[in-house]
């Protein structure tokens, strides 16, 4: 059956190599479909405008535009009001907000910031750095070989000195979904916070932020169809409201004196200077394509191929796979026999193949798997299994290669 979705998005349609492109990285990216692109283009060619200050037809067309897109993200994530949705720049950004605010501001020596390994090096080294300037303790979940979390066995490791636990809800490089709610709970029971980075589980299920109870949860427009440049901080109202700012001027000053100054109210008070506006606005028609598809209906998809294809890469003789054997969404992180992942996405890539190679900035994990690099195809609404066949197909031409040069 071909894949009803595809048509959807312009950049699938054409040759690579002299091959049909099969994209393989969402994970880093993913494709745009034309209502994403039309909406940014309608915006530049129709109403271009800076938000919240002028009162002419454009401004308020653009603020209308802006703040919408606000609403639909609220929606989507089921926050309770939109004062606790700041736009940012992307999932790093949002993450270094709450990092420099809110855990400067709030720990001191004997507390503890808990972590992983598999964190990505942007839900990693905020923390790290929160941590060495604070004096608090940086602590590490242990994980299990596959990357899940045994609830029983970290139970022990959440205590009062607890104050925030950041992790990742799906991993980039094993497709693991981590038990926030669960998490949630224990830490909420010793007075701490937890911060999600969503920025992989976002486009691929349903989260509702309430129901989950997480304090804060960051994602990116880039990674769930809309374009670079624009990700969301999701925080609970009252925190949000006790931390500082931390860019100061433009879109979010209030009364500016000559020794101090005030600041707008919620969400406005984070988003210093002019807002990304299209950004926003495309995120916003991102959301709208995702919503007609439907969550659970995505969620099924990328589990569907995720499972298909670490079905079909596991036959491959001399490939390992990371991750968990099942319960993976979303993506397949790979060796081939002792070939550099390099190589291995070069061989690809003259098949029209695209997969990402490399650390994946997860240094620390490449470390605890005892890896220096994997190759990682991700997958999305667009791809199917004719997709995970050329990919398999592809694989096993590069071990034929391989095995010529080594002999
Ligand atoms: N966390 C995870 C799990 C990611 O996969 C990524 C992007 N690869 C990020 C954080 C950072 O996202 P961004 O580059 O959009 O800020």
């Amino acid at each position: 059956m071909t894949n009803p979705w595809k048509k959807d998005f312009p950049i699938l349609h054409q040759q690579v190599n002299g091959h049909p492109l099969v994209y393989l990285d969402s994970g880093a990216t993913s494709q745009k479909p034309y209502s994403v692109i039309e909406a940014m283009t309608q915006y530049y060619e129709g109403y271009n405008s800076n938000v919240h200050r002028g009162v002419h037809t454009l401004g308020t067309k653009a603020t209308d535009g802006f703040e919408g897109a606000r609403e639909k993200v609220r929606k989507f994530i089921h926050a309770k009001s939109v004062q606790e949705i700041i736009f940012t720049r992307g999932t790093t950004t949002a993450i270094n907000l709450v990092a420099s605010s809110y855990a400067r501001a709030n720990l001191k020596p004997g507390d503890e910031i808990i972590t992983t390994v598999a964190e990505h090096h942007s839900n990693f080294i905020p923390w790290q750095q929160a941590a060495k300037a604070t004096g608090a303790t940086f602590k590490f979940l242990p994980l299990e070989a596959d990357g899940t979390l045994d609830i029983a066995k970290i139970a022990e490791m959440i205590t009062p000195q607890t104050k925030i636990v950041a992790i990742h809800h799906l991993s980039n490089v094993m497709g693991t979904v981590q038990p926030i709610k669960e998490l949630a709970q224990m830490v909420h029971a010793v007075g701490g916070v937890i911060s999600v980075d969503g920025a992989q589980a976002a486009p691929h299920m349903r989260v509702d932020v309430q129901d989950l109870d997480v304090d804060f949860y960051q994602f990116s427009g880039h990674k769930m169809m809309g374009p670079t440049g624009i990700g969301v901080l999701y925080g609970k109202k009252s925190l949000l409201e006790q931390m500082e700012p931390i860019e100061f001027g433009g879109e979010m000053i209030d009364l500016v004196d000559l020794h101090d100054s005030t600041w707008k109210e919620l969400p406005w008070k984070f988003e210093g200077g002019t807002p990304i506006i299209a950004g926003a606005i495309g995120l916003g028609a991102a959301i709208d394509y995702l919503e007609s598809v439907g969550m659970d209906i995505m969620e099924a998809h990328d589990r569907k191929l995720a499972t298909y294809a670490a079905e079909q890469m596991s036959q491959i003789e001399g490939l390992t796979i990371y991750g968990p054997k099942s319960e993976r969404t979303s993506l397949v992180t790979f060796n081939l026999d002792d070939v550099h992942p390099h190589d291995v996405a070069t061989v690809l890539d003259a098949e029209g193949i695209a997969v990402r190679a490399g650390h994946h900035c997860c240094q620390p994990l490449m470390r605890w798997l005892k890896a220096t690099a994997t190759a990682r195809a991700s997958f999305y609404l667009y791809n199917d299994e004719s997709d995970i066949d050329a990919l398999v197909k592809g694989l096993k031409k590069t071990k034929e290669y391989f095995g010529h040069v080594f002999r």
